[in-house]
């Protein structure tokens, strides 16, 4: 059995839903399928809820665009024996969602439970759709299944759960099971909750991985994992085969491809990733797997994780930098803090890099993990460079390459790009240099001639 995941442009047009029909109907046996909201839906949800919370009355021409959308799509794509039981179920859903947009409008109001509840009507219209559309399909629903539970603020997986209720939901025959992808339910309150923007690819992981699946294949818009982005790097290729490590570390560090989160519950059961083509089903796309492979070229790609911040902590004389080292990472890591450490020019302190969007909150816990000593020790108020842009090298051979962080180091320097910090012995895998946001396109440009042209 395999679990194939279906992306935003996939599903996004009747013609792209003709391929994703052909290419499901063509499976021998049994398949989950897990769908995304039609391209685009995610970010127009949120937009018209933002609409609706300002009373601006835009919100229902944009609500009336969401309906036609989907009516077209089925349409097309819908036989003509299913389309009204089709056509009944999906007003079902557009109107409470408009009764929901209505209620925003009145409130003038968008908690983040009511913008997961907008949100989840992609997911669960698209599955719908597709059900309909593709012979011998049932729909299983993620809302029933997929469990988070709260984690410093933000929705995580409960693993543990989500992976005894697949087992029990999925335990019955079936042909082809078709599930919405990256909604989810909170397992206390039973609320709408989601996975995270392009948590499709993750709830296809936790399937696959709760069934012993023989294969996870993410179906999307590009020939298959390439050297780089190829809306940023035009040459970049496609990558045939990577292992689990390489495309976790190029995912992590911004590669769109797969969600990050998606390749741990499958690496730990040995289930192979195949990144694929719905426009085009014949490429042969790239196989992710255990392996370190033996291709041509050692690195297997670059990418560019936006809006990073490096900080900077700098003990005065006589202070233990270990200590002060250890205590830092600690205090970032029990408040569910990122962070990755880096070799800075300007400084020997301790740096280290996280998200922009965690600065605020990692400036406050070094504050109040140093705040007995602050007083009287200037140090203790870290120094924050923000905005900066994470590059990343990533192949798993590359400590056998020794003088290649200093190459692609002075390369920038010749070409004008400043790097700010760097990391090239923290991992076996992974070479990152920050830079400025404004260099990040020409950084990635650089190093990707120089190490995969
Ligand atoms: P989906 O909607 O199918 O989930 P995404 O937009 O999330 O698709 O991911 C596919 C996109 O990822 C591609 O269109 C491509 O622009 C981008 N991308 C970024 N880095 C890479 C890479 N290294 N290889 C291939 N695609 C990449
Ligand atoms: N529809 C969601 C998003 O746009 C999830 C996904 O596509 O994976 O983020
Ligand atoms: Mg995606």
């Amino acid at each position: 059995m395999k679990v194939l995941k279906f992306g935003g442009t996939s599903v996004g047009t009747p013609e792209s839903l003709a391929n994703v029909k052909s290419i499901v109907e063509a499976i021998p046996g049994s398949a989950v399928i897990v769908v995304s909201a039609l391209g685009g839906l995610t970010d127009k949800l949120i937009s018209t809820a933002r609409l609706a919370a300002d009373d601006d009355p835009k919100f229902r021409d944009e609500m009336e665009a969401i309906s036609s959308r989907h009516f077209n799509v089925i349409s097309k794509v819908v036989d003509e024996s299913k389309r009204p039981q089709a056509i009944s179920e999906v007003a079902r859903l557009l109107s409470e969602l408009k009764r929901i947009f209505e209620g925003i409008s009145l409130i003038r109001h968008l908690p983040g439970e009511t913008l997961d509840l907008v949100v989840s009507f992609g997911e669960r219209i698209s599955s719908v759709i597709v059900t309909f559309m593709i012979s011998d399909a049932v729909r299983f629903d993620s809302l029933d299944f997929i469990k988070t539970e709260e984690w410093f603020g933000k929705n995580i997986a409960d693993q543990k759960l989500t992976s005894s209720l697949i087992r029990e939901t999925f335990s019955t025959p079936f042909t082809k099971a078709i599930v919405p992808g990256f909604i989810s339910t909170d397992r206390e309150s039973g609320h709408i909750t989601n996975l995270g923007r392009g948590g499709s690819d993750f709830t296809a992981a936790l399937i696959a991985a709760a069934l012993d699946a023989e294969l996870l294949e993410i179906w999307t818009d590009v020939d298959g994992f390439m050297t780089a982005d190829p809306r940023l790097i035009p040459e970049a290729r496609v990558v045939g085969e990577m292992s689990f490590v390489e495309s976790m570390e190029l995912c992590t560090y911004g590669a769109k491809v797969i969600y990050p989160p998606t390749i741990y519950p499958v690496f730990h059961k040995n289930i192979p990733i195949k990144i694929l083509n719905t426009f085009h089903p014949s490429a042969p796309g790239t196989l992710i797997y255990d392996t370190e492979t033996a291709e041509s070229f050692n690195v297997k790609g670059v990418s560019v994780l936006r809006g990073t911040s490096l900080f900077s902590i700098i003990p005065p004389e006589g202070v233990d930098r270990g200590d002060t080292g250890s205590r830092a990472l600690n205090a970032l890591a029990r408040q569910g803090i990122k962070m990755y450490p880096v070799t800075a020019f300007a400084n020997a302190g301790l740096n280290f890099a996280v998200t922009s969007d965690d600065e605020n909150k990692a400036l406050a816990v070094i504050r109040s993990e140093f705040a007995p000593e602050l007083p009287e020790n200037l140090w203790l108020s870290p120094v924050v460079k923000s905005g900066l842009s994470t590059v990343a090298v990533v192949g798993d051979n590359l400590r056998r390459q020794p003088g290649l962080g200093a190459r692609i180091r002075n390369s920038l320097m010749r070409n004008g790009v400043t790097v700010n910090a760097f990391s090239e012995d923290m991992s076996d895998s992974t070479l990152t240099f920050m830079v400025g946001r404004d260099d990040a396109d020409k950084a990635l440009r650089v190093i990707h001639s120089l190490v995969v042209d």
